[in-house]
């Protein structure tokens, strides 16, 4: 089946959507985006990727696309024409085409390119890197400043991506002065006794929605949460380790730098924690 994508209010087969060249995502990676997503062909915290999308936007100062309401439709809309039981959608929105290049923000009212795609997982909630978990190697965080904004330059992430596959591992964490602050594409947390420890909010992180919701779970299941940045030598003293995303939910990491973490197998908080965010996300999903 071809898939059918979105751009700028338009649904078409993916091989007739296309971007204009000068397209400011395309030469200056001016825009953000979001990935819901889909499990059992409805949207998991779509109300909170809406709320981040908003923010990035705001930070840059960038305008709303559309509204709320059209966003929601669309992304049912691209659910139902692509039949996705199981996967991810997503959105990204530029400050659009300015009909040429240049350093200096077009003005403000031109109209943002927004672009939409599913990907298809069909396993997604029962992935089988879940059982086994994660294995990660740590390198410098070199990306910007700003990594609360969720924008599309994804370089040094996909850089870090490729370093740990020729590790022969499956992601890295990256470390700044010391410690952890998340992973090429999640945020990354570890455990001790009842507590759950992760880097606190700022400018350094994104600000993961998968995050809001684990840390919600985790202090209604009777667990300490503690919010504070640590080293990977802590991390391999852990008794557990995990990293959160939409499109990996809780994932446990069982080794970093080669030694492993508590028993170098998917633990029992990280474990429950996974189907305990599957079990409510699923109830509450639209
Ligand atoms: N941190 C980074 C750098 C990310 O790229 C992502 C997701 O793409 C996350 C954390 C997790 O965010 P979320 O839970 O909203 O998917």
């Amino acid at each position: 089946m071809t898939r059918t994508v979105y751009v700028n209010g338009h649904y078409l087969p993916e091989h007739e959507a296309t971007v204009s060249i000068f397209d400011r995502g395309f030469l200056m990676a001016d825009g953000v985006y979001e990935v819901t997503s889909v499990l059992d062909g409805k949207l998991i915290d779509f109300d909170g990727h809406i709320k981040r999308l908003h923010r990035s936007l705001g930070e840059l100062d960038m305008a709303a696309p559309c509204s709320d309401e059209d966003l929601i439709t669309m992304h049912r809309e691209l659910v139902a024409l692509n039949n996705i039981d199981q996967g991810m959608i997503y959105l990204q929105v530029t400050r659009g085409n300015p009909g040429d290049r240049s350093f200096v923000f077009p003005p403000a009212d031109l109209p943002p390119t927004i672009v939409a795609f599913t990907q298809d997982i069909p396993n997604l909630a029962d992935a089988p890197a879940a059982k086994t978990g994660f294995k990660v190697i740590s390198i410098p965080d070199l990306r910007w400043d700003r990594r609360d904004i969720k924008t599309v330059q994804l370089l040094y992430p996909s850089m870090g991506k490729m370093m740990a596959k020729k590790a022969g591992v499956d992601d890295s964490w990256f470390v700044e002065d010391g410690a952890v602050t998340e992973g090429t594409s999640n945020n990354a947390y570890i455990v001790k006794g009842n507590r759950i420890i992760t880097r606190q909010l700022s400018t350094d992180i994104l600000h993961g929605i998968t995050r809001v919701a684990v840390l919600r779970f985790a202090a209604e299941a009777q667990f300490e949460v503690e919010e504070r940045p640590f080293t990977i030598e802590e991390a391999q003293g852990a008794d557990e380790a995990f990293s959160t995303a939409a499109s990996i939910f809780v994932m446990p990491v069982v080794e970093i730098d080669g030694k492993p973490v508590g028993t170098g197998k998917p633990g029992p908080v990280a474990t429950r924690l996974r189907e305990l965010y599957l079990d409510e996300m699923r109830k509450a999903a639209v």
